[in-house]
């Protein structure tokens, strides 16, 4: 089977070459799936492998803007339609200069088998541009997403995809889209999730995937009779995943005490508590500055910028019991993994998309720490989006303490048929087989019912 596994990825790679981060997300998946295939040879048959790892439909568009100086620029825009065995097309976008046709590839393949876990009926898409939208006017911003959505708007709605928010897409991305889908198309209609309470959006919808990464760390805790409270935690990244996780670690009893951002980390060895977040939270989300500034105004912490001549990132070498990363893939290689381990951590919870190198995860299940991987520990995002859809479609809005028990509920129901999947067959304790078993089953189960399309 390890052949099958090789040969498999090896054709994946010639037909998308240059697009790394796509073939190791599939190598991931198939890797998982190799016990699968050999006890149900009708997938092999009806070759469901080869075409889960082919999007339905990819969609790359030209974007072009007028900067505040009156300057034409041009950026690329994308809508990867992966697949919608189970549902519509749903994933956010992201608007990040890195981004580029394999990363969004590799993020809608994983939100295939995420979404599927939720237990709602939603397909698996991404999207996103190279624009950046760091630095840029509140106008430039509104001018970039009319002119994105202006396209976007003839491959999108709320029964065939609907979008959401991922990195550099918070709720003012969502709210510019949302208005020129709605004057374009002239409806009112549940498009996109993440928007506004009082046009449309859901409460816990901001929260929902650092809540939910919170959630399944707990749940993991709990299956081995331990809890959160009074364990200290790193977190990574300081946007909207990193709040919230943050958030809930503190209502719970956790101590957080780093923080990062693109340019370096923060370690706060007093802890990250409630009034230093709430700092946190209007840097990033009103002032836009930088996380440097926390050393600057609080004097228990310490500031280190990041230093692309080493060979890890210092942050994953603070001691601490739990590690949240919540910025971006493949943010802790193999070195990180090890030094975590080093520093006593016994748990990694993903809030964010693949932050693990291959070599990290191996680090991590070598060594049976509770490992949650991204597809399975961020999916309070979007569930909560599955929530919103349901409230739009209803014309109704539910309390927030309704949609974070359902949020709970969901968290724990992915916990179980992860753990489940991955004792039934024979890795107990694996969640990355568990996650990727139990995702790929319902979507290749729909897709033999569906017949050959
Ligand atoms: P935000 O844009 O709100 O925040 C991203 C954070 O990560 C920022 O602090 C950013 O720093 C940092 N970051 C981004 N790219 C890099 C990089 N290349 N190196 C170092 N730091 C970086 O995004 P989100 O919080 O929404 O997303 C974070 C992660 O969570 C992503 O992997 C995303 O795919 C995943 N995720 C998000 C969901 C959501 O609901 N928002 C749902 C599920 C997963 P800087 O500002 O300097 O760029």
């Amino acid at each position: 089977m390890s052949n099958f596994v090789d040969e498999f990825v090896a054709g994946v790679e010639a037909k998308n070459p240059a697009q790394p981060e796509f073939i190791q997300a599939v190598r991931e998946v198939v890797d998982s799936l190799a016990i699968v295939l050999e006890k149900h040879p009708e997938y092999r048959s009806a070759k469901v492998l080869e075409r889960i790892v082919e999007p339905e439909r990819v969609i790359m568009f030209r974007v072009p803007w007028m900067d505040d100086n009156g300057e034409v620029q041009v950026q690329r825009g994308f809508r990867i339609e992966f697949n919608s065995a189970i549902g519509p097309y749903k994933g956010g976008l992201r608007f990040h200069p890195s981004v580029n046709l394999g990363i969004l590839k590799f993020l809608a393949f994983e939100q295939v088998f995420k979404n599927s876990l939720t237990t709602l009926p939603m397909g698996g898409g991404k999207g996103g541009s190279d624009f950046n939208p760091k630095g840029k006017s509140d106008a430039e911003v509104m001018r970039f997403c009319q002119s994105f959505m202006t396209e976007l708007c003839k491959h999108i709605g709320p029964n065939t995809d609907v979008p959401a928010g991922d990195i550099g897409v918070g709720g003012r991305e969502i709210g510019f889209l949302f208005g020129q889908y709605k004057r374009i198309r002239n409806e009112f209609t549940g498009v996109l999730t993440g928007k506004g309470l009082n046009w449309g959006g859901s409460l816990i919808r901001p929260e929902a995937t650092g809540y939910g990464a919170v959630y399944f760390a707990c749940e993991m805790l709990a299956a081995n009779s331990k809890d959160i409270s009074g364990m200290t935690c790193l977190v990574s990244g300081s946007g909207n995943v990193a709040q919230y996780t943050c958030e809930k670690l503190l209502e719970l009893g956790a101590r957080p005490v780093t923080l990062s951002d693109s340019g370096g980390f923060i370690h706060d060895p007093e802890g990250i508590t409630t009034e230093k977040l709430e700092w946190v939270m209007d840097l990033k989300n009103v002032r836009r500055g930088r996380i440097k500034e926390y050393a600057d105004t609080f004097k228990s912490a310490t500031y280190t910028s990041i230093d692309p001549t080493l060979d890890h990132n210092p942050l994953w070498s603070v001691p601490a019991d739990c590690a949240f990363p919540s910025a971006t893939q493949n943010e802790i290689n193999g070195k990180d993994a090890q030094n975590l381990i080093s520093n006593g951590c016994q748990l990694v919870s993903e809030g964010a998309n693949m932050p693990t190198t291959p070599d990290g995860v191996d680090v991590y299940l070598k060594n049976k720490i509770l490992y949650g991987p991204g597809k399975a520990a961020n999916a309070g995002g979007v569930s909560v989006s599955g929530l919103e859809m349901s409230q739009n479609s209803l014309r109704l809005s539910w309390t927030r303490e309704e949609v974070d028990e359902r949020l709970k509920g969901i968290m724990k129901a992915i916990h179980t048929s992860c753990y489940d999947a991955a004792n039934e067959y024979g890795t107990p304790g694996n969640y990355v087989n568990g996650a990727n078993i139990a995702g790929f089953l319902k979507v290749a189960n729909a897709m033999l019912d569906q017949g050959v399309v």
